[in-house]
């Protein structure tokens, strides 16, 4: 049996909160055996000035999206402004120009950014599943497949999740644009669900969830099935935009989040994304389930701030994503979540848990990018017994971390640290990153480059 690894960090994240002089233990298998005293020259891998903390987990990722970042920050001509539908079509013209090949390095370079970053974990809501003509692929995951495989050679971990499309929305002429999205009926969907599960298998790296897209793009009768494709993660893009709560309105007479509870699709399971336009109801409603919140992204297409305050108080769990790749950086999504709610509300430390430690919203803002976004996606959370050995590591000699100590190095972590603090990154204990770098980072870039230049000239 292969030998337990132990870090040695300056700082430990364990039981809640940094602490000096502990090793972190780790299994051959990749879990963590616990934490014990540690000293120079025991044997341990040792990581000074360095703070050792959870993975983070981004809830909500369009990888391929990644590829308009920056093309998209203009108002077009003959518009009066822009808003999310303009930037759609942006969008669409990335998605429909993909081979399968593309998919696999946009998604790649996606990762990488991800995991330089300190995220070990991600959920894809995965909608590109056909050729461009909207006719299947003789493998009917090709697509879902490549970002697999992707996912696997960066060697992060992957939720993925597998949307359902059917429309371009209620009483909505169809959009030729979204013919690589759309399954026929029901039944190729839950399908697709059903093969890429036999295809994972137990492979502790990958999970495999539902996404059924949002109330605009699936009719009732698909909402009311869900149910068939068993326990696994489901995930869905709920209450995002004003224009999509009146459709549902003039659909339904239901506001999306009451036509969903009355299906009984709000479980533990269940993570509305975005979920930004809610009334107090709607709030109480979401009690069991979780809300990512993507708040780069969010800010980025103009929809509004997540009420993560009133939510947490209904009992609500939170985990945070990066959904349009705008930013990649989970750290700052994070302390965006805190701090859109700040100019909303006009006061500081929203989301500070209120009980006098000067670390409590720190670790509150970490539970919900690691812990939050775990549970999200089926994964156990890291850094605790018996759990996943996923970490990274923060330089406390960073320019951006200078001065921190005592209690106000996780705070100087969650609100200050730059993503290139982040020096270590290991998954099930096997450092992906080192000193800052990951092996595919000149790979990727050059092949993701040629990409973009091929798409958008
Ligand atoms: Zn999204």
């Amino acid at each position: 049996m292969a030998e337990t690894l132990r870090y040695h960090p300056e700082l430990l994240f364990w039981e809640g909160r940094l602490q000096a002089g502990l090793a972190l233990e780790v299994r051959a298998d990749g879990t963590v055996a616990g934490a014990s005293p540690s000293q120079e020259g025991d044997g341990a891998i040792a990581l000074p000035h360095r703070a050792l903390l959870p993975g983070l987990v981004n809830g909500h990722s369009h990888a391929f999206q990644r590829l308009i970042r920056g093309r998209t920050e203009y108002v077009a001509k003959g518009q009066a402004s822009d808003d999310f539908w303009s930037w759609r079509e942006w969008m669409y013209r990335a998605a429909g120009a993909l081979q399968p090949e593309d998919v696999f390095v946009a998604s790649r370079q996606a990762f990488l950014e991800m995991v330089l970053g300190g995220i070990t974990a991600v959920g894809e809501f995965h909608y590109l599943h056909h050729n461009p003509d909207g006719t299947p692929y003789v493998d009917r995951d090709e697509l879902a497949k490549q970002v697999l495989r992707a996912a696997k050679e960066v060697g992060l971990r992957i939720a993925l999740l597998r949307v359902g499309y059917a429309r371009a929305g209620f009483q909505v002429e169809e959009n030729p644009r979204q013919r690589r999205f759309i399954d026929a009926s029901f039944e190729p969907f839950a399908r697709s669900v059903e093969s890429l599960r036999a295809h994972v298998g137990d492979d502790p790296f990958v999970r495999i969830g539902a996404a059924p897209h949002s109330v605009r793009a699936l009719p009732k009768a698909w909402l009311a099935r869900l149910p068939e494709l068993g326990e696994l993660p489901l995930h869905m893009h709920v209450a995002e935009q004003p224009a999509e709560l009146a459709a549902c309105v003039a659909e339904h007479g239901r506001r999306p989040v009451e036509l969903l509870s009355d299906l009984g699709l709000l479980h533990e399971r269940f993570t509305a994304v975005h979920a930004v336009h809610l009334s107090p109801h709607e709030v109480a409603a979401l009690r069991h389930a979780t809300v990512c919140a993507c708040p780069s992204t969010e800010r980025n297409l103009g929809d509004g701030v997540v009420a993560a305050d009133a939510l947490l108080a209904a009992g609500a769990r939170l985990c945070l994503g990066t959904d349009s790749h705008a930013g990649i950086d989970l750290l700052d999504e994070a302390r965006q979540l805190e701090s859109h709610l700040r100019l909303v509300r006009l006061r500081r430390a929203v989301l500070d848990p209120g009980e006098g430690d000067p670390s409590g919203l720190a670790a509150r803002l970490l539970r919900i990018a690691s812990d939050g976004g775990a549970h999200a996606l089926g994964f156990a959370p890291s850094l605790q017994p018996n759990g996943p050995a996923d970490f990274f590591t923060v330089d406390l000699h960073h320019p951006s971390m200078a001065g921190a100590s005592g209690d106000s190095v996780l705070g100087a972590v969650m609100f200050g640290a730059e993503k290139g603090a982040v020096r270590e990154v290991a998954v099930a204990g096997q450092l992906r990153v080192r000193d800052g770098h990951h092996p595919l980072e000149e790979t990727s870039r050059s092949a993701f480059t040629a990409l973009a230049r091929r798409i958008f000239s």
